[in-house]
């Protein structure tokens, strides 16, 4: 076991793999230890549980989660990196390597790692000091409703290192220019918490942003109906892609007939003149909720 978030440590680890830390893929490693556990304390770990690391470099999450969880299954998209991961993370039980793209990963398997095991009856938790360039991607595959269908089932817990910018962005209430689709779908599935910020000089190589660590809980909706939270999602879609127009104009594209949404509005108390910037994510289910749906 290396810790990486030695600054030394972390500099030999990439000297001896020969690593070129990649901009594209997002790789600036994270080299302070206080920060490290201070994310992977904010997922309270039991050690039953079952976690799902994106995009675990070097490994410095990655150690300390494999001493706390049941399971870890870190997924790693680059190759060039995983002898290094390896070697970080020696001698460590409890954990499983996937060298794989996180956006094509299935979740179902890493949260059914360790079935038929006592670690089976613990929580599913996911955390990252994610790739800022599919942040919002992957916050999508894990809440969104895709096309045509309902929502996957949430982890009961995220934590997730983004950059400052994007976490104002989806902790932003209504009516503001940071509130958009990404804020809907975050704030409708989740509570989001800002946890703290993380200042880019923490990092190797340093990035050109700021970082702040979100955490996201799953709301309670069993009183809601999840076919009406896929179709909100239609409306939110189409909101945003015009946010500019009005209700009645932008949510024409979500593939609704004019005369159910003009109605749904209507029995939710929306004023069809405003523009999705202003609904809340209560709003845009209050409005899902009362279009039939299709027979
Ligand atoms: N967890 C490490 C740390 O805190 O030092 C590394 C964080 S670094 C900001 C992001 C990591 O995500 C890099 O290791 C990068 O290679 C990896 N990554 C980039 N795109 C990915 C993807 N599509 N799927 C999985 N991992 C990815």
């Amino acid at each position: 076991m290396i810790e990486t978030y030695k600054k030394t440590e972390l500099e030999k680890l990439i000297r001896a793999h020969r690593l070129r830390p990649s901009k594209f893929l997002g790789q600036n490693f994270l080299t302070d230890r206080n920060i490290a556990e201070k994310i992977v304390r904010s997922l309270n770990i039991a050690p039953e549980d079952r976690v799902v690391e994106i995009g675990p470099g070097a490994g410095a999450l990655t150690v300390l989660l494999a001493q706390l969880a049941g399971r870890v299954t870190a997924v790693e998209l680059d190759r060039r990196i995983m002898p290094a991961l390896r070697e970080a993370t020696e001698g460590l039980p409890a954990i499983g390597l996937v060298n794989e793209d996180f956006l094509k990963f299935d979740v179902s398997a890493g949260q059914a790692a360790g079935e038929g095991t006592a670690q089976n009856a613990g929580a599913f938790k996911i955390v990252g000091n994610l790739p800022y360039y599919i942040t919002t991607a992957i916050i999508a595959k894990l809440y969104e409703p895709p096309k045509g269908g309902l929502a996957p089932s949430p982890p009961a817990l995220a934590v997730f290192m983004v950059q400052k910018e994007v976490a104002e962005r989806l902790i932003s209430p209504p009516g503001k220019k940071t509130y958009g689709a990404i804020s809907v779908l975050v704030q409708y599935y989740t509570e989001a918490e800002l946890l703290f910020e993380v200042s880019r000089e923490v990092f190797t190589p340093k990035p050109g942003v700021d970082s702040a660590v979100i955490r996201l809980t799953p709301r309670d909706l069993s009183a809601d109906d999840p076919e009406a939270s896929a179709r909100m999602f239609r409306l939110v879609r189409a909101g945003f892609d015009m946010r500019r127009k009005t209700l009645r104009n932008s949510f024409a594209s979500a593939g609704f007939s004019e005369a159910a949404l003009l109605a749904a509005l209507e029995t939710a108390g929306i004023d069809p003149i405003r523009r999705a910037e202003t609904l809340s994510p209560r709003d845009f289910y209050a409005v899902a909720k009362n279009i039939p749906a299709p027979e």
